[in-house]
C-alpha cells in the first residue's frame, strides 16, 4: 500500500503516519508546516516507508508513481490558527481537496476526507447524527472552515458519484493528545499550558458549552477502519463523552495540582454552545468505540507537555 497523507505534520496526520507505516504502508506525507511541526514526523525521516515533502495543496499535487490511498487531512484546525489564517483555510478546504481529490482520480486511489464535526456549527439537534444538516453562519469569523469542510464534503461526494471514485468522509469531534501544539489556542492545551504554569485559567463565557473529547489513539483507529470500509456516506468519530468547559478546566486543575484560578473572558462569536456524536454508525459499520478514558488521555496529553515546556519547545 502506498498512502500519500496531506497535513501529515500535523497533530492528527503525524498520528496517521505512524499508524500506517506501522501497518506496511508507504506513506508520502505532504505538509507546507504552516500549523505542522517537523517534529512532529523527525522520528520517521530516514525510515525507508516514510518520505516527507513540503507543499502547499492548495498548489497542485505531483506525486510520482502509483498510488493506493489518498487522506486529506491539510488545514489549520484551531479556531484561533483558522481566524489567523483564513484565506489558506479557505483555500485548502477547496482547492486543496479539489486537487487531492484530483490526485486520487488519476491513481484510481481511495480518498478520505478529514471533516468536522463543525459542519454542524452550532447545532438544534443534540447529540449530532450524519443525517443533520447542521446550523452554519456562513458569513461569521468561523465561516471560513466550516463552509471550506462543508464545501469540501460537497466535492468529495461528486467526485464518488459523478467519478465512481471510492470516497470517505470522516467528521471528526475534538480530539487531544501528544503532538497537539500547545500555544494551538484550543481549550485544552491552553488549560494544560495555564495550569502548568499556575497562570489564570481563561474559559470562554461562563464555562457551560460543551465538547466531548476524543484521545487521538481512538480517533487514528476509527479512521483506518473507515478507510478499510465499503462505506461512502460521511461518519462521525469522537467519543460521546460530553462535558462543559468548565468541568475540563477543573479536570486539570486537579489533574495538575495547579494553583491557577479560573477567569472568565468573553466567548468568541458563533462558538458551538453544545457539541457531542453520536456515534451509533461508526459502533455499527466499523465495531468501533473509544477506548481510552478522558482520565488516561488527559495524563498522557499532560506528560506531553510537561516535556515540551522542559525542552522549552513552545511553538
Ligand atoms: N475555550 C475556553 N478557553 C480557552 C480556549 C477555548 O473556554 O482558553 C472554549 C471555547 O470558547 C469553546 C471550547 O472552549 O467553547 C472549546 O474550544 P476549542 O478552541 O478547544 O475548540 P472548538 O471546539 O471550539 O473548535
Amino acid at each position: 500500500m502506498r498512502t500519500v497523507i496531506t497535513g501529515g505534520a500535523g497533530f492528527i496526520g503525524s498520528h496517521l503516519c505512524d499508524h500506517l507505516v506501522a501497518r506496511g504502508h508507504e506513506v508520502i506525507c505532504i505538509d507546507n508546516l504552516l500549523t505542522g511541526k517537523a517534529e512532529n514526523i523527525a522520528h520517521l525521516m530516514g525510515n525507508s516507508h516514510f518520505r516527507f515533502i513540503k507543499h502547499n495543496v492548495s498548489d497542485y499535487i505531483y506525486v510520482d508513481g502509483h498510488i493506493d490511498n489518498i487522506l486529506h487531512f491539510a488545514s489549520p484546525a484551531s479556531p484561533v490558527d483558522y481566524l489567523e489564517y483564513p484565506i489558506q483555510t479557505l483555500k485548502v478546504g477547496s482547492l486543496g481537496t479539489l486537487n487531492s481529490l484530483g490526485l486520487a482520480k488519476v491513481k484510481k486511489a481511495r480518498f478520505l476526507l478529514a471533516s468536522t464535526s463543525e459542519v454542524y456549527g452550532d447545532p438544534q439537534i443534540h447529540p449530532q447524527k450524519e443525517d443533520y444538516w447542521g446550523h452554519v453562519n456562513p458569513v461569521g469569523p468561523r465561516g471560513v472552515y466550516d463552509e471550506a469542510k462543508r464545501f469540501a464534503e460537497a466535492m468529495t461526494m461528486a467526485y464518488h458519484r459523478y467519478h465512481r471514485m471510492d470516497t470517505k468522509i470522516v467528521r471528526i469531534f475534538n480530539t487531544y493528545g501528544p503532538r497537539m501544539r500547545i500555544k494551538d489556542g484550543r481549550a485544552l492545551p491552553n488549560f494544560m499550558y495555564q495550569a502548568l504554569r499556575n497562570e489564570d485559567i481563561t474559559v470562554y463565557g461562563n464555562g457551560s458549552q460543551t465538547r466531548s473529547f476524543c484521545y487521538v489513539s481512538d480517533l487514528v483507529d476509527g479512521i483506518y477502519r473507515l478507510l478499510n470500509s465499503d462505506e461512502h456516506e460521511p461518519l462521525n468519530i469522537g467519543n460521546p463523552e460530553e462535558i462543559t468547559v468548565l468541568q475540563l478546566a477543573k479536570e486539570i486543575i486537579a489533574l495538575t495540582e495547579s494553583k491557577s484560578k479560573i477567569v472568565y473572558k468573553p466567548l468568541p462569536i458563533d462558538d458551538p454552545r453544545i457539541r457531542q456524536p453520536d456515534i451509533s454508525k461508526a459502533k455499527r459499520i466499523l465495531c468501533w468505540e473509544p477506548k481510552i478514558s478522558r482520565d488516561e488521555g488527559l495524563r498522557k496529553t499532560l506528560n506531553y507537555f510537561k516535556d515540551v515546556l522542559s525542552n522549552n519547545l513552545i511553538a
